[in-house]
């Protein structure tokens, strides 16, 4: 689990942040009065983020940023001190924020920011500069920031990287740039990724106040003049990013299940017709397999609706982890959910549905320390058959449910 030190001399405040961060973030906290109880926590433990005071009565000039950054570990300044030169030289250090402790909004903003910290873990940023130094310095202050970071010297490498790796959230690109420069990359990128998917930020010395304009009109989503502070690079990106996790949210809320996270039934069928087009030019096969939780009434009359809500939840979370990220999972409805496995012949689709049955049937939900709880279910699949449409197959898999359901329960109907 994830742990924060607070190292802090004045004691009444260290353990109000300490108290603060573990209610609202659920995260340990250590707390050390003295730069050498930090040392001794320090070689103990291992820390997602520290809080470090300049001020400390066996460290009075920030001599544990130099100890704490030096040791890689993420820190966040802690200062009663609001001269700005003074601020100035302290985030010239590998530091990711210097924040203010004087009072209860700055608390607020710290939990905010590890807040956001957490999150950026989740994230690819694409870093494309020609310049190496310059590359390098990107790839420091964002990984400061907890993203993961790719790099590219070009823009044809990194259309090539955004092909790889389809689950970059923010490209970071520079203006001038040798064949494709940021703007025509800029382009590129928008013809195939809208802003609701990938975020641009773009970068440059340029004075020309039109290559801010023209990069905004082609789908920057915010454009840094250099040269810049760390502050201002930070709450740029760390600003893109949430306008992006925001959107996708609210797509969330539109095509998933809100119980489960699985497609819904409506967005299960713009999905699977997007697969069809995209794969009508080949022969790929691919199966659907309707799922029932068997005698389901059963387990809401005897142990309540949510517990019923718990063991829907389960199936979906085996559904999941017994397919591949690339097949379609979704619920239906109720007790009843969709799969479609992509890219496959028919002997290994009865495979994995009759794995998932199995799978389900060695499950049991521990409702508490002497009550578990077993259910299974029934499959009814088809190969997917071209001849016909997408709602005469479901109604086939339909057929072999019910042919299941009738056959005695917990087996797979399948028709190749
Ligand atoms: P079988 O499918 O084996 O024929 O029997 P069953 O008992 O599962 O039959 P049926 O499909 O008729 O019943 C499904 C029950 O699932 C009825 C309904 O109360 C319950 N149900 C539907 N949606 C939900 C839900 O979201 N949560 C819970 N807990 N129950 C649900
Ligand atoms: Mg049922
Ligand atoms: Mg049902």
């Amino acid at each position: 689990m994830s742990k924060i030190l607070i190292v802090e001399d004045n004691k009444t405040l260290a353990k109000l942040i300490a108290k603060k961060l573990e209610s609202s973030l659920g995260l340990s906290v250590d707390v050390a009065y003295t730069m050498a109880e930090a040392k001794l926590f320090i070689a103990r433990y291992s820390y997602f983020i520290t809080l470090l005071d300049i001020n400390l009565p066996d460290a009075p000039n920030g001599e544990i940023i130099d100890y704490v950054t030096q040791k890689k570990i993420h820190a966040i300044v802690l200062s009663g001190n609001i001269d700005k030169s003074f601020r100035k030289q302290i985030l010239k250090k590998n530091v990711i924020d210097y924040v203010n402790k004087s009072g209860v909004d700055d608390i607020n903003y710290i939990i905010h920011t590890i807040q956001r910290l957490q999150r950026n873990r989740n994230h690819k940023v694409l870093v494309v500069d020609d310049a190496r130094v310059f590359r390098h310095t990107m790839q420091v202050m964002l990984e400061n920031l907890f993203f993961k970071v790719i790099t590219v010297a070009h823009g044809e490498e990194a259309i090539g990287m955004l092909k790889a790796q389809p689950d970059i959230s923010l490209v970071l690109t520079d203006y001038n740039m040798p064949v494709m420069d940021g703007l025509e990359l800029t382009r590129e990128i928008r013809k195939t990724y809208s802003k609701s998917e990938l975020c641009i930020v773009a970068l440059s010395g340029n004075e020309d106040e039109e290559i801010t304009a023209l990069f905004l009109k082609h789908g920057a989503n915010d454009y840094v003049k250099k040269p810049f502070s760390k502050e201002e690079f930070s709450c740029r990106i760390n600003n893109s990013i949430e306008a992006l996790e925001n959107i996708q949210m609210i797509t969330n809320y539109a095509n998933r299940d809100f119980l489960t996270g699985l497609l819904n039934r409506r967005h299960f069928f713009t999905e699977l017709h997007e697969y069809i087009d995209n794969i009508s030019e080949s022969a790929e096969q691919f199966a659907i397999g309707m799922i029932d939780i068997d005698h389901f009434k059963k387990v809401n009359d005897t142990y309540g609706h949510d517990v019923g809500d718990k063991i829907i939840v389960s199936l979906a979370n085996i559904l999941k982890s017994s397919t591949s990220p690339y097949d379609i999972v979704a619920r239906f409805g109720g007790e009843e959910f969709c799969v479609v496995l992509k890219n496959i012949n028919s002997y290994s689709a009865q495979e994995i549905f009759d794995r998932i049955k199995d799978d389900v049937e060695k499950f049991s939900y521990q409702l508490k320390e002497n009550i578990s709880i077993k259910f299974t279910i029934s499959i009814g699949a088809v190969l997917f058959n071209e001849e016909e449409s997408v709602e005469e197959n479901i109604n086939e898999a339909d057929m072999m449910l019910y042919k299941a359901k009738n056959n005695g329960r917990n087996q797979v109907v399948f028709e190749a």
